[in-house]
Formats: structure tokens, C-alpha cells, sequence
């Protein structure tokens, strides 16, 4: 034997006899589940053992199929060898596993592929669940419309099709979006070693939008135990290659059939939003223009047994938490990072209610931020979380924060200020509030509140103390007037006031505070017993 490469002439005038002797053939190749150690299916895996030259490659022999218009006679071979295998498997009680046939882009130009190889499996009496097709990325090429229809016939026939070589260049996402495709084969070979970087944050956000769009994923060419576990860690479980087996000769993978346990179903995430999730990620679509420009700081991320990972950050959200990090370099942090553990128990507690609700729930929690320059500094953060996908245990979570940590000191000064002005009024015996002049809003002390049964918070003062008969009818046009003077600046107002239906003699006060502008912010007033200053 030569063992060289054939060329185009002698593949070409080879190839009846290579049918007619079976010199080309079926190797198998197991799909497997890499969570349960189950078989879940099988590739058809076309060889070509040639008499003279040896062993013939794929890579070689596929491309001058294809040129020389012999690709479909081939398939279809292919094909119902497949058909011969599974009816030998269903004849000996030997339990099969679903085995997908490559169709070629050429197949896809043929008019009646579809009904050809419908026709071989009925004729050979195989149930269609048994069969799935695979189709590449590149038929779509040309445009996807031509591959749309051929999809629709397949899935009319009952065939479970699956997109091959998905993420080896051609506008992937755009294709999912037109393509009903039902399993996407990912393949690791595309997509770089170092899964731990760049290539792992693209792996990972490729399998999670495939999610988005419902549809299962499968790992071809995982060689190792690590890219294994890798894709298991981002919610991809089925994985297709050297690392669990070769492609197997008919005789070797019916005795791994024999032998193994099997698992012929393959699931996806449950989408719980009824936005179009497929626009969403494309980078192209007014959806992703949408998220980065118009919606506040949003994350959205995945949540697994305690574990968290980013698949996308808008730069609101970079702003919002004040991070100096690149899209880039957040994608591989830890979203936990920087919130301790109290604050982690309660954003978990969120999600945990969120995930029950099925509804936006929301908290705020703590998180320190660290900067080379600015050194740390804590951060209050408001979040809406909403769960927008799920599967089993792993949740897609939609975060919308806001930096709430300048209203928090506010309110805290406020609050801490506001005690001491209560606390303070009803040591000294008075009855005194605060008139914000801006808002015309007045908050009582502690005593107004109790004897004079005021809210907290009292809107367009004076109106209701003087609807309430705090302040007497005939007094209430000068105490109105007052109001009008402390908004043109008056520094300070007194006289004396018969307050209440008992009218009561009281010793009225207002002092204006002012900003550095000489603009009137707020009036302190007090109203003091006239007896009480007497006994003084
Ligand atoms: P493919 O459809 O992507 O098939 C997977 C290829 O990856 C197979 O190469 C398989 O042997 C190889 N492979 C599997 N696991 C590993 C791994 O862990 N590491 C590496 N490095 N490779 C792995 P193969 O059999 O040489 O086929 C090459 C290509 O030829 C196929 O790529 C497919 O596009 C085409 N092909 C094979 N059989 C057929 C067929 O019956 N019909 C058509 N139209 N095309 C076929
Ligand atoms: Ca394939
Ligand atoms: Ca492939």
C-alpha cells in the first residue's frame, strides 16, 4: 500500500468501487453526558480506507466530494448505513442512542435530500427519533433562507437537527436568530485553549445565550478533563470527544452500546422573560443599543449553588459602582466580590426570593470598592434582580443597580439631626419645628406630634396647622405673612400668639438659616408657654 493522499482523478474514478466495496465506511463517535458518565448519542463519522493509497482523511476527501458533485451520493450512503446499523441494534435488543448524520451545504443545494433519506429510514423502519442531522454553520452562507426551508421540511419529517461547528466565524449569532436549530455543537477547537481567559469568557457567554434562545449545547472536541469540567462549570454538560472516545468502528461502539448506560434526551434552560431574547445579543440590534445606552447600570449574570459569574455588564453598571475595570475585566471577576458576608447573606436572600416570586425583588447592600488611586470606599447599592432563565439548578439573573450611597449618608445626617432637634425640644419645654423653605414642608418635634397630633412630615405649611385651628383665624393672615417674609429673607420673626381653640398665650420664634449664597433654606421655629417664660 501507498498511503498517500488521493487526488481529485483517482477519488473520482475510485469512489463507485469504494461504495460497492465498502471501502468507505462508518465510524461512531459518542456523545456523552458529562454530569451522569451516560451515553446520550452518537456521530456518523464518514472513512475511506482506500486499497491502494491507505487511509483517507475527512479534511481531504470531504472537500473533493463536494467538488466533484459525488458529496450527497455519499451522505446518502452514509446515511442509510446508519439506518442498517440501528435496525441491527433494534433486531439484537441491543438498546441504540440517537445518531446524527453530517449533511454537507451541497446536500442543502440538493431539492429532495430531505424526503431521500425519509425515505431510506422508512424503508429500513427506524423510528426518527433515533436520527438527527447535522448541518453547518457555512450552509448559511448563501443566506439563510434556503436553510430555513430545508430545516422546516427535516422538522416536518420528525428529525432533530443539529447546527454544526457553531462559533467558527460566520456571524453565529445573527444565524441562530433566523435558524430553528434544536441542539448547537460548539466546538472547542474555535474557541482558543486558554479557557480560563478570554476564550472561557467567550465559551461561556456562547453557551449561555444559546440558553437565552432555549436551545441544548453540546461540546465537540473536548480532549480534556479540564475543558470538560470547564463546561460544566457554565451550565454545558454534553460533551463530544477525545477525551471520553474516538470515533469507534461499527464493531467496537456496538460493543460500547452493550456495555453502556444511556440517556437519549438532552434539555435546556426554561426562558422566563417573554422579552426577544435572540435580538438581545446581537450586537447589532436595537435591543443591545437599548441596554447599553437607555437602561440604568444592568448585570446580568449566573447563579449556581453559591457561585456567580458575569455574562454581561452594560458601562452604566461600571459607572454606577464606580469601577475604573473594562467590559473585559469584569466579565472574569466575581460579582461577589467586595461584599462581605452579612451583605452577601441578603443580595442571596434576594435572589432566593426572586427565584420564588418570579418577580423583581429588590435590596440594597454594602460593597467596598477598591481603586489604586482613591484607595477603598464603600458603596450602598440598590438592586432589582429578576430571574430570566433557569435550568435545574443555575439561574440567570437580570441585576439593575443603582448607587444609592450619597442618599444614604443623606437620609443618615437627616435622621441623625432630626433626633437631636426632637430629642432637644422636648428637654427644653418647647414646642418647636423645622420649615424647609423650598418645599414648604415642616417637620414637628416629638412634642407638636403628641400634643398636636401632627405627622412627621407636614406638606404646604402653614395651611393645614392653620386648617387644623392651631393657629386662629384672625392670626392666620400674619402667620401666612410671616411664611412670606422668611422666603424674602427675613433673619428673624417673633410676637406673641393665642395658639389653639383654648387660645392659649405662646411665644412665637422663627430663625432662618441661609446658604452661602444668602438664599433662606430652612426656619427654625419654637413656640414657648408665656406662663413658662414667666416662672423663668
Ligand atoms: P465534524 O463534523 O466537525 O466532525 C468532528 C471531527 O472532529 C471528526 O473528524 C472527529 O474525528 C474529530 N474529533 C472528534 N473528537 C475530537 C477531539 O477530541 N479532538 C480533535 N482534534 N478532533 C476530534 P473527521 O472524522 O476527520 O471529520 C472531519 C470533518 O469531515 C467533519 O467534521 C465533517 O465536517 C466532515 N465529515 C465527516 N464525515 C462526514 C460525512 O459523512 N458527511 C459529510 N458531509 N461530512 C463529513
Ligand atoms: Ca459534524
Ligand atoms: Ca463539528
Amino acid at each position: 500500500m501507498e498511503n498517500r493522499r488521493m487526488s481529485e482523478q483517482e477519488l473520482r474514478d475510485s469512489f463507485d468501487t469504494a461504495l460497492e466495496e465498502g471501502h468507505i465506511f462508518v465510524c461512531y463517535q459518542p456523545k456523552m453526558n458529562h454530569t451522569t458518565g451516560r451515553m446520550i448519542g452518537a456521530e456518523a463519522l464518514m472513512r475511506w480506507k482506500h486499497p491502494e493509497f491507505g487511509m483517507q482523511y475527512p479534511s481531504d476527501f470531504i472537500p473533493m466530494l463536494e467538488n466533484s458533485g459525488l458529496i450527497c451520493r455519499a451522505d446518502l450512503y452514509v446515511f442509510e448505513e446508519v439506518c442498517r446499523f440501528l435496525k441491527i441494534c433494534i433486531e439484537r435488543d441491543i438498546q441504540p442512542v440517537p445518531v446524527s448524520c453530517n449533511m454537507s451545504r451541497y446536500d442543502i443545494y440538493d431539492n429532495d435530500y430531505a424526503d431521500r433519506i425519509e425515505e431510506i429510514r422508512i424503508r429500513y423502519g427506524i423510528p426518527v427519533k433515533y436520527l438527527h442531522v447535522e448541518i453547518t454553520e457555512s450552509s448559511a452562507i448563501g443566506g439563510t433562507e434556503l436553510v430555513a426551508s430545508v430545516l422546516d421540511k427535516l422538522h416536518g419529517f420528525g428529525y432533530i437537527v443539529e447546527m454544526d461547528d457553531f462559533g467558527s466565524g460566520y456571524s453565529s449569532l445573527n444565524i441562530l436568530k433566523d435558524l430553528n436549530v434544536d441542539v448547537i455543537k460548539l466546538d472547542m477547537r474555535f474557541l482558543s485553549g486558554d479557557i480560563g481567559g478570554r476564550g472561557g469568557t467567550i465559551i461561556s457567554s456562547i453557551v449561555q445565550m444559546t440558553k437565552w434562545l432555549n436551545t441544548p449545547v453540546i461540546a465537540e472536541g473536548v480532549e480534556t478533563i479540564s475543558q470538560a469540567d470547564f463546561m460544566k462549570s457554565i451550565g454545558c454538560s454534553y460533551v463530544q470527544g477525545y477525551l471520553y472516545s474516538k470515533p469507534l468502528t461499527e464493531e467496537e461502539f456496538i460493543k460500547k452500546l452493550k456495555i453502556s448506560e444511556h440517556e437519549p434526551s438532552m434539555t435546556s434552560m426554561d426562558i422566563v422573560s417573554e422579552m426577544n431574547v435572540g435580538h438581545f445579543w446581537d450586537p447589532n440590534s436595537l435591543e443591545t443599543y437599548l441596554f447599553n445606552n437607555f437602561i440604568g447600570g444592568t448585570a446580568i449574570f449566573s447563579y449556581k449553588d453559591g457561585n456567580a459569574e458575569f455574562l454581561r455588564v452594560n458601562k452604566k453598571y461600571l459607572k454606577e459602582l464606580c469601577m475604573n475595570m473594562t467590559e473585559q475585566e469584569i466579565l472574569r471577576s466575581d460579582p461577589f466580590n467586595g461584599i462581605d458576608k452579612e451583605n452577601r447573606r441578603i443580595y442571596e436572600d434576594t435572589i432566593f426570593k426572586a427565584i420564588s416570586s418570579n418577580d423583581e425583588e429588590s435590596c440594597e447592600t454594602w460593597r467596598t470598592v477598591c481603586s489604586q488611586i482613591c484607595g477603598e470606599d464603600k458603596l450602598c447599592i440598590r438592586s432589582d434582580i429578576r430571574i430570566i432563565g433557569r435550568a435545574e439548578n443555575q439561574y440567570i439573573i437580570y441585576a439593575m443597580v443603582r448607587n444609592i450611597t450619597a442618599e444614604k449618608k443623606r437620609f443618615a445626617d437627616v435622621y441623625e439631626s432630626e433626633r437631636r432637634f426632637r430629642f432637644a425640644s422636648e428637654q427644653a419645654n418647647v414646642y418647636a419645628w423645622e420649615y424647609t423653605v423650598a418645599t414648604k414642608q415642616m417637620r414637628p418635634c416629638f412634642r407638636c406630634m403628641r400634643d398636636l397630633g401632627l405627622p412627621p412630615l407636614v406638606e404646604n405649611y402653614p395651611e393645614p396647622a392653620i386648617e387644623a385651628g392651631i393657629f386662629p383665624p384672625d392670626y392666620a393672615d400674619m402667620y401666612r405673612d410671616w411664611h412670606r417674609q422668611i422666603e424674602n429673607g427675613a433673619a428673624h420673626l417673633e410676637a406673641i400668639i393665642p395658639l389653639t381653640v383654648g387660645r392659649v398665650p405662646f411665644h412665637v420664634r422663627y430663625t432662618t438659616e441661609f446658604d452661602e449664597n444668602g438664599k433662606p433654606l430652612k426656619a427654625y421655629g419654637s413656640a414657648t408657654l408665656v406662663i413658662d417664660e414667666k416662672k423663668e
